[in-house]
């Protein structure tokens, strides 16, 4: 039965691919039935010339190739075609192209990346960069493989490997066309990872070397100016102190954000009550807040708030989140945090302060590392510009979301959502 169908569809396919050719015959038919033609004649012109014109040869045989998948309504492109099936799979943009570079096949990925092209069009018609062209033309003329980094402004920045290669389907047969495959590779995720490595060890050691040239600078004017000035020698004892805690804090930051990189991919498996924990990161911060003259208020629902968890990490991430609305939002002298529980909706908790507030431009950035509102206000207040960048890293790990709202002269609000 399939075989049977596939043999119809086949011959349907060819009909109408020859069509033009059996409307001629059939108008020339026709003018030879008007003519003085014994009536047997007529059919039998009709009859050769349509088995002619099935017997033909196509011109180019493009092998297991589908030309356009989308016209294509023979059975499954898998079955009958499987090169244009493996391309069509892939994720990867693919171009099947001919010995004048036009474009006898293209995979969904390169629809999607580069717009549909008829088939048949000069690759041209779709991408214009010299650098593709000429390598295009190059191993065309010459058969060997290229490659080359192409970049795309437009819709978005994008970086592709670009390979061009002869295909080696078919050789023996004289009828088939030489085919090269054009295909693209998307490096743009490790271009920006490249860069963030390269920006992150440009800052983090902008950051060390700061206190270190202070140290630096000290140990220098005791061992030579301040020499034999007691007084002078403990003030700046007291300064070297400071930035020594500064970098060693640095330092500690530095190592949680990448022991925590190291298990990101590693979900949490401990029942945690965020009750209690939230309870004791309050009491560990009173002697801060007390220093700041700010009060830090806890609303809990009655009974246990449980979450999927590492205990260590939440206790970092209500540190962090708390520490920064008792510093940040000092002026507003109260910080409320709000544990909910509500059935049937995600646990919630809410660190809420009456401080400054932060413009709305720099709330997308916040967790990035070293990134902060004002350099001078987190080093004043003991910043190292990481902490945020942790409370992210650790949230992805628990597959929980922060969400910040700000609104300047009123307030600040972190909600992070389990
Ligand atoms: P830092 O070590 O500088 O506090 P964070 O990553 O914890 O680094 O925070 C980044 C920046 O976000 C801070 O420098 C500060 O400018 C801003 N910020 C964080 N929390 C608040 C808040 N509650 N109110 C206002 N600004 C805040």
């Amino acid at each position: 039965m399939d075989n049977k169908d596939t043999i119809w569809r086949r011959w349907s396919a060819r009909l109408r691919q020859e069509r033009v050719i059996l409307l001629t015959a059939t108008l020339v038919v026709l003018v030879v039935m008007m003519t003085d033609v014994s009536v047997f004649v007529a059919p039998l012109i009709w009859v050769s010339l349509v088995l002619a014109a099935l017997a033909r040869r196509p011109l180019v045989a493009i092998p297991n190739v589908v030309l356009d998948p989308a016209e294509e309504e023979s059975p499954p492109v898998s079955h009958l075609n499987p090169v244009g099936a493996a391309f069509a799979a892939l994720d990867t943009p693919v171009f099947v192209l001919g010995t004048d570079a036009n474009v006898l096949f293209q995979n969904h990925a390169a629809e999607r990346a580069f717009g549909r092209l008829p088939p048949g069009a000069h690759l041209t018609a779709r991408l214009r960069s010299p650098g593709i062209v000429d390598m295009v033309r190059e191993t065309i003329a010459t058969d060997r493989p290229n490659q080359i980094e192409h970049s795309e402004r437009l819709p978005s920045e994008q970086v592709y490997i670009v390979r061009i290669a002869p295909a080696e389907f078919g050789q023996d047969d004289p009828a088939t066309e030489k085919l090269y495959i054009l295909s693209f590779r998307d490096i743009s995720e490790l271009r920006r990872l490249d860069r963030m490595r390269s920006d992150f060890v440009a800052n983090a050691s902008h950051e060390l070397r700061t206190p270190l040239a202070s140290l630096r600078g000290f140990i220098e004017t005791i061992q030579g100016p301040a020499k034999n000035d007691p007084k002078a020698q403990e003030r700046f004892l007291g300064i070297m102190l400071d930035q020594a805690t500064r970098m060693s804090r640095l330092v500690d930051d530095l190592l949680s954000l990448s022991r925590l990189e190291l298990k990101s991919h590693i979900a949490p498996d401990q029942r945690v009550d965020l009750v209690p924990l939230i309870g004791h990161v309050r009491d560990s911060l009173l002697p801060l807040a007390d220093d700041l003259g700010v009060e830090i208020h806890v609303h809990k629902p009655e009974g246990a708030v449980e979450v999927m968890g590492d205990r260590d990490e939440l206790v970092q991430v209500f540190e962090n989140l708390i520490e920064n609305a008792c510093k940040y939002g000092q002026e507003g002298k109260a910080v409320d945090v709000h544990i909910r529980n509500e059935p049937g909706e995600s646990v919630e908790v809410s660190v809420i302060d009456r401080g400054p507030g932060i413009p709305a431009e720099h709330v997308p950035r916040l967790t990035e590392r070293f990134y902060r509102v004002s350099v001078a206000d987190s080093r004043s207040k003991k910043g190292t510009g990481l902490g945020l960048a942790i409370v992210k890293h650790i949230l992805t790990r628990h597959r929980a979301r922060m969400v910040v709202k700000s609104e300047i002269g009123v307030g600040t609000e972190f909600t992070v959502r389990f």
